[in-house]
Order: C-alpha cells, then structure tokens, then sequence
C-alpha cells in the first residue's frame, strides 16, 4: 500500500462512504475510485463485473447499501432485503474476480439476533432472528458476513466486516420518515424552532442507542483495510449508551429549543438496546 494505491470506494455519497473518500484524501491517497449508481448500478451484476474489470481497484470499501431507519426499515422490507443482497453478493464477487486482495464491508449491530445476551458480541451474529423491525435488512446483511467467511476459506483472500454501532455525520439520510434518529431528530427539531411548533420525537425515548461519528469509523475502517489480518468481523462502537430522550435533551439545548417535546408512542421503540463489545478493535489500535 502507498499514497497511489488505487482503492474503490463503494457508496462514496451515504454517510460512511463520504466519510471515507474525506479521510482518504487527507491522508494524502491520490488515487481514490469511485462511480455514481447512473454509470454502475450495483445491483446489475454485469455492471458491476465490468466496472472491476475496467478499473482493476486493488483495495475495495463497500459502504454501499440500502439503508434507513427504523420507518425505512419497516416499510420496504422487500426493497432492503433485495438491493442489499444484490450489492454485496455482486460487489464481493467482482472484487475477487478482479484480483482483489483487501475489501472491507460494514454490517449494523441491528444484524444481531433480538434475543441476545449484552454485550453484543461476533460469535452471535447467526444465533437467532433479528428484531422484527429490521429482519430483511439484518438477514441480507448477515449473508456478507457469511459470503466473505466463505471467500476467505475458498480463495485465501483477506476480506472483512466491521460492525458499526449507529453512525452519525455529514451526508446521512435526513428523510423525515426513512432516516436514522439522529438526521430525522436534526430535521424535526429545524422545522420544529422554525415553524413554531411541537417537536415529536418516536416512542417512549427509553430505547438507549451507543453512537459514533462517522469519521471515527472511517479512520478506524483504514486502519482496518490495510492492517486487519483476523478472521472475525470488527465491532466498531462508541463506549457509552445514550437514551433516546437524553440524546433529545442534548439537541434541544444546542438547538435553544424553547418548544414543546412530545413522545409519540404509536410509532415504534425497536430493540430496547444494543451494548456492543468493542475490546477487539480497542487492542488492536488503542
Ligand atoms: P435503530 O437504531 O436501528 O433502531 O434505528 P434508528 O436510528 O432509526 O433509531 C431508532 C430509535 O430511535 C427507536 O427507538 C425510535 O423510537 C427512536 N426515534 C425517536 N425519534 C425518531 C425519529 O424521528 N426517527 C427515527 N428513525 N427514530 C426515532
């Protein structure tokens, strides 16, 4: 690896992706790759077996996906279950069929199984169903788990996964209805100081959620690229749970919200937690 190194980025505009091609190019990389969904739909296996072909990337992120909330999550369960499976599956392939030799993909904790013992750890990951609100989305993601394990048995390849808590930063989904908490909770609460009118937040505000920032991940995601040698996918967390409503609490007061906050418990809560063990990448790059 050096600074001309050519390294695909997948997913360069979503929220991971973008934080990766800005860490890269800070750190001096000059030969970034990436393509718009218009000249590589990754999706279309053919598409994607050229696009490789064409540009012979020798390390590869895949942060492309579809991906929202907890309402994207539940209203196109089809859609997430499909384009997921399809990216990985074709990414992955192409990416060995082309040579590759180093590719770094990023699962959720939301993979995890609903009926888990705390803190979340990889041995887990295929022992039992996903919470209900995002069954599709954690089941494709998890065959990328299963999809590299077997590559790096058949072909000898160092290929991985890092597991994020719940990311925020620049370029997330602000969508007032598809997007994480953290973006729709910004928007709502804009339109909110502005329109002069309630902020309402989803459920009970008890679900506690450990956050990180983007450009953590991403700094953290080269470090794993181009030095991470194990077999087990990485869990990448920040070390604190947070409630919902304290995280309100903080958004409110940066915001000066003088408002009325409102709990709407008709919309879902989720999984009530997700503490993740992050020991393994905290040894490896303390
Ligand atoms: P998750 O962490 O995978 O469950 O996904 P989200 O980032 O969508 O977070 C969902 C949690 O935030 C749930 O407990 C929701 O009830 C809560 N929440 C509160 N307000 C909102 C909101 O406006 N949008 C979203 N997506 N979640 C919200």
């Amino acid at each position: 690896m050096d600074s001309n190194s050519k390294i695909f980025v997948a997913g360069h505009n979503g929220l991971v992706g973008s934080a990766i091609v800005r860490h890269l190019e800070e750190q001096g990389f000059t030969n970034i790759i990436t393509v718009s969904r218009f000249e590589c739909d990754l999706t279309d296996q053919n598409a994607v077996k050229i696009f490789f072909m064409m540009e012979q990337p020798e390390y590869v992120f895949l942060a492309a996906a579809k991906v929202g909330g907890i309402g994207g999550n539940s209203n196109y369960k089809g859609q997430y279950f499909y384009e997921n499976i399809l990216i990985n599956t074709n990414v992955i392939e192409a990416a060995r069929q082309a040579g590759v030799q180093n590719l770094v993909s990023f699962l959720s904790t939301c993979v995890f199984p609903d009926k888990v013992s705390y803190p979340l750890t990889v041995d887990q990951v295929h022992q039992g169903d996903p919470h209900d609100s995002n069954y599709p989305y954690a089941y494709a993601k998890r065959m990328a788990d299963i999809q590299i394990r077997a590559y790096r048995e058949q072909y000898n390849i160092n290929y991985t996964s890092i597991i994020p808590s719940n990311i925020y930063g620049p370029n997330d989904n602000f969508s007032l209805e598809h997007g994480h908490v953290m973006p729709m909770l910004i928007h709502k609460l804009y339109l909110a100081k502005k329109n002069k009118t309630d902020f309402i937040v989803w459920g009970s505000g008890k679900p506690l959620r450990e956050f990180i920032y983007s450009k953590d991940i991403a700094k953290i995601a080269e470090w794993v690229l181009f030095n991470y040698k194990g077999t087990d996918p990485l869990i990448v967390s920040g070390d604190e749970e947070i409630s919902i409503k304290d995280l309100v609490g903080i958004l409110v007061d940066e915001f000066k919200f003088k408002g009325k906050v409102r709990f709407d418990k008709t919309k879902p809560d989720g999984q009530l937690r997700k503490p993740s063990d992050n020991s393994a990448i905290k040894e490896l790059m303390p």
